[in-house]
């Protein structure tokens, strides 16, 4: 090779291996994206799923069928509500982990994650975004409003987001990690599955970022051993023909109480697992203060990095603790 053609070879081999030193960003398209969409194999989400917050997530009731059946017909709605990326979306969305990375290299254990995105037409799980192994679903609604700002400020609005559910990325590829925060610092008692009652169960709304609903947080006086495990149910009104994302959400909280070592759920008079209202429990909302996503120690935990992430050195006193456990364990060498 002439020395000019190897100097341009040079500097591509250069430029090659400084994006190597980055961690990728991939656009999952056609039947990646459709294969990646039901693939729960990390963690199962699909196959614990009840029909009334299958007909919540696709919004549209579903024929007669079995369980399994109905849990097959909602695998294909997920796979149909992939679409491909404008090349416009995907800048932005390239921009805005950008900025997400940018804000995260005390954390490189996060920061060295690949970033994996597939767009929906948000017609599943209420057009909200979420995750499933690897890869962040965003809607094309998110990604259009963005783009009707200015390209960075657009950016800035998807950072929040990204940083959030990039960290739930990260709980589920360190799920060991993550126990030591809700165990250490929030002192959540990891329990064996909990037996609620079918009442219940058929009611439960499922979270494709915290399908794990055996974190019991301590309440009320340490002698009186009474707990709650926060969760997500679904509740509509006789009038509402179907089920609509969000408005018919309930964050409730089941009370247990422990005895030796057994949490065993409160009942109520005619026998049912009790529920309470999660916003009843003033020292649990103050203790956590994320807004709405206060119901799963994954939300509350993908939420204050993304509001640590943010806020660098001006990150709020209540969240100094969570601050200083992230820089602590999200660096190499994982204990895993
Ligand atoms: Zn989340």
């Amino acid at each position: 090779m002439p020395p000019r053609v190897i100097a341009v070879a040079l500097l591509a081999l250069a430029a090659a291996n400084a994006r190597a030193a980055e961690p990728a960003v991939a656009f999952l398209t056609g039947d990646d994206a459709r294969k990646a969409i039901i693939n729960d194999a990390m963690e199962p989400y699909f196959s614990r799923l009840q029909l009334a917050e299958m007909e919540m997530k696709t919004g549209k009731a579903f024929p007669d069928g079995t369980l399994e059946e109905l849990r097959a017909e909602c695998r294909k709605r997920y796979q149909n509500a992939v679409v491909d990326f404008t090349p416009e979306e995907k800048t932005l969305l390239a921009a805005a982990v950008e900025k997400a990375r940018a804000l995260t290299t005390a954390y490189p254990l996060y920061y060295d994650l690949p970033w994996s995105f597939v767009k929906t037409d948000g017609t599943i799980e209420g057009g909200l975004p979420y995750t499933l192994g690897g890869s962040i679903f965003i809607a094309q609604r998110d990604l259009q409003m963005a783009l009707r700002v200015a390209a960075d400020a657009g950016a800035g609005i998807l950072t929040h987001l990204l940083l959030h559910e990039q960290a739930h990325v990260f709980q589920r590829k360190y799920p060991k990690i993550m126990a030591d925060l809700y165990q250490n610092l929030w002192h959540f008692e990891k329990l064996d599955p909990i037996a609620f009652d079918s009442a219940l169960i058929a009611k439960h709304v499922f979270n494709p970022d915290g399908p794990d609903v055996t974190w019991a947080y301590p309440v009320g006086n340490a002698a009186d051993h009474t707990f709650i495990i926060p969760m997500v149910i679904a509740e509509k009104t006789a009038a509402a023909k179907t089920w609509v994302m969000l408005r018919d959400m309930t964050m409730v909280a089941v009370p247990l109480t422990r005895k030796d070592k057994t949490f065993t759920p409160d009942l109520t008079d005619d026998g049912k697992t009790k529920t309470v209202d999660l916003s009843s429990l003033h020292d649990y909302i103050r203790q956590f203060p994320v807004g709405g996503n206060n119901y799963h120690p994954n939300e509350i935990a993908a939420e204050a990095f993304a509001i640590i992430a943010l806020a660098q050195d001006n990150t709020p006193e209540r969240w100094k603790p969570e601050r200083d456990w992230f820089k602590a364990h999200m660096q190499p060498a994982p204990r895993e």
